[in-house]
């Protein structure tokens, strides 16, 4: 398996090296906004341990991932008045993997409503902020 790349950029998100629409943080995960989103309101949530993905996170990490994907997820579809979740993970680049710090993508769902396509458009910031802090309101 290949190793984990601190050069990821998810890796410089965490160092406060690039910047990100923060909705949420504590002393496991921190989650943000996707700058190119599949939904309205579309949030990722990282653990701050290093883990490339499913594969070779520490079973105790991937714990403190998941009860903090949960919370987020609440928050989520609070914050979107959202109906419904899709919570997607993917590893590997054949897994639909693109970057390397494993992640789960949180995505509001409505009746009707159609995901755009993955790394699709850039949203543009404004969005971002507005849902973020509608987001951050609903914890
Ligand atoms: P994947 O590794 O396939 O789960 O996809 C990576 C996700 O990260 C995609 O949905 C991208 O839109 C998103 N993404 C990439 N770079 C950034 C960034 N700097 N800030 C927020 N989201 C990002």
């Amino acid at each position: 398996m290949t190793a984990y790349d601190d050069n990821n950029i998810f890796a410089k998100i965490l160092r406060g090296e690039l910047p990100c629409e923060k909705v949420y943080e504590d002393d496991h995960v921190l989650a943000f906004m996707d700058i190119m989103p599949r939904a309205d309101g579309h949030v990722l949530v990282i653990p701050k341990a290093k883990a490339r993905n499913i594969l070779d996170i520490a079973p105790d990490d991937l714990k403190n991932l998941i009860a903090g994907a949960q919370k987020v997820a609440k928050a989520v579809k609070a914050g979107m008045k959202a109906e419904g979740l899709t919570i997607q993970q993917f590893s590997e680049q054949a897994g639909g993997q693109i970057v390397f710090h494993i992640h789960f993508h949180i995505l509001p769902r409505w009746d009707g409503v159609a995901l755009r396509p993955h790394t699709g458009a850039m949203a543009p910031a404004d969005d971002l902020k507005t849902f973020a802090a509608q987001i951050r309101a609903a914890f």
